[in-house]
């Protein structure tokens, strides 16, 4: 972020930001909605809304092929959205951005690609034991076509990562380090720039994923040493089913394509085919151009609104929220780390999560309860789920206040 980004906006006006929402004004089941479900998926700024009905309404053609203006402004408008997540990730090249589906294909192309080319029998791929699933199966796949083995860093009681442990794991057989950078299940920060640099001492490369870190704050792929940086559109209130991988232009054009198909290549005979340079090589068929559109006008509405200020807003509404919540009786949190954003899971020795969920959302509170995608976490706390309560940058003291609230509930009815 340069400097007059940085001075976009100190502080957060949460009401402004939330008038920009259109559903928060909705009611669920008779009151007020409180959306607090943000790490499974933000709500969407008007300005997004706008951004992808406006394409259809005005651009909308295939891209890349056709001569027709229509063609070219579609193209446009999708490239320029890949230059808007360059300047939102950091990169320093507009070709190391590869537009995908969502974290999870970033990190399966990652898997895939990379890995198959570059990890053999008795390698080693290092993750954390916060992972999401999506940051663990593919990398149990590779292992599992490849003979490499899956290396696991163990996390302490508050939910971080070991950081002794981990440099003890890495070694020369070490190829890959691949690590959240926000935990969805405890919402840990995790010191990623220093896990890179220690992978990076032991010849490995990193891969981050991002999915969570991309909404919270300021991300810069380079400072942070990452190789590789995976996040999702829909997190980062842009459209579903639209999110970049960020790779570094030389592991990039050195690796095989993930897909075959259309736009992926240079020439295509029955003898063979050549193909087209990154990033366009890992983007086979006709991709999410809307979508690609959308995500772009949500990065540039969060640049606009500061991350200084988005952090500050966040910061003390988790805060607020994790005093409020300790004076519930019977509430365990599962998450407690010292550098932590925008997540709050727990337990109650009265319900399960689930029986929690349910009479939530009769008042209109939307919280996640389950595994998170993260079964490994929720074990090494000896939970089967939990509730968890995430925020974005729409939630205010007030919607913890409903929380505790229907907590309050919830207590009434199970204890
Ligand atoms: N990684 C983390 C930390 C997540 O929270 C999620 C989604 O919850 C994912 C990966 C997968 O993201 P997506 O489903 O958008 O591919």
């Amino acid at each position: 972020m340069n400097a007059s980004e940085a001075k976009v906006a100190a502080t957060l006006d949460v009401d402004a930001v939330r008038a920009a929402f259109p559903i928060l004004s909705r009611e669920v089941h008779g009151k007020p909605l409180v959306y607090l479900d943000s790490a499974a998926s933000t709500q969407k700024p008007q300005v997004v809304i706008d951004a992808v009905s406006h394409f259809y309404e005005t651009t909308n053609a295939n891209i890349h092929r056709g001569v027709h203006r229509l063609s070219q402004e579609a193209t446009d408008a999708f490239e320029g959205a890949r230059e808007e997540m360059r300047a939102f990730l950091g990169a320093e090249q507009v070709e190391e951005i590869v537009f995908t589906r969502g974290t999870t294909e970033g990190i399966n192309l990652v898997a895939s690609s990379y890995g198959r080319a570059n990890v053999g029998t008795g390698d080693e791929i290092l993750i954390s034991h916060m992972e999401h699933h999506s940051n663990i199966v593919p990398w149990q796949m590779l292992c599992e076509q490849t003979g490499a083995k899956l290396v696991v860093a163990p996390i302490n009681d508050d939910g971080e990562i070991e950081m002794d442990a981990l440099a003890g794991l890495l070694g020369a057989r070490t190829k890959i380090v691949a690590v959240g950078h926000i935990s969805n299940a405890l919402g840990t920060i995790n010191p990623v720039a220093e896990i890179g640099r220690l992978a990076h001492q032991a010849g490995a490369v990193l891969v981050v994923d991002g999915a969570q870190g991309a909404p919270h704050g300021a991300v810069d792929v380079q400072a942070l040493g990452a190789d590789f940086y995976a996040c999702s559109g829909h997190k980062m209130y842009g459209p579903t089913g639209i999110g970049v991988l960020y790779g570094r232009r030389d592991l990039l054009d050195a690796m095989p394509p993930y897909q075959g198909g259309g736009e992926m290549i240079r020439t295509v005979s029955f003898e063979g085919s050549t193909y087209a340079p990154v990033p366009h090589k890992f983007e086979a068929g006709t991709p999410n151009i809307a979508g690609a559109v959308g995500l772009g006008a949500a990065a540039a509405w969060l640049r606009g609104l500061g991350f200084n200020a988005i952090e500050r807003h966040e910061s003390d509404v988790t805060s607020y929220g994790t005093s409020r919540l300790a004076e519930i009786k019977g509430l365990r949190m599962i998450g407690t780390a010292k550098h932590k954003a925008a997540v709050l899971g727990f337990v109650l020795d009265c319900a399960h999560p689930h029986d929690i969920g349910t009479i939530l959302d009769q008042e209109g509170v939307a919280v996640r309860t389950g595994h998170h995608c993260a079964q490994p976490v929720m074990d090494r706390f000896g939970v089967p789920a939990t509730s968890r309560a995430s925020l974005g940058v729409y939630n205010t003291r007030a919607d913890i206040d409903a929380l505790v609230a229907a907590l309050a509930r919830v207590r009434e009815l199970f204890a």
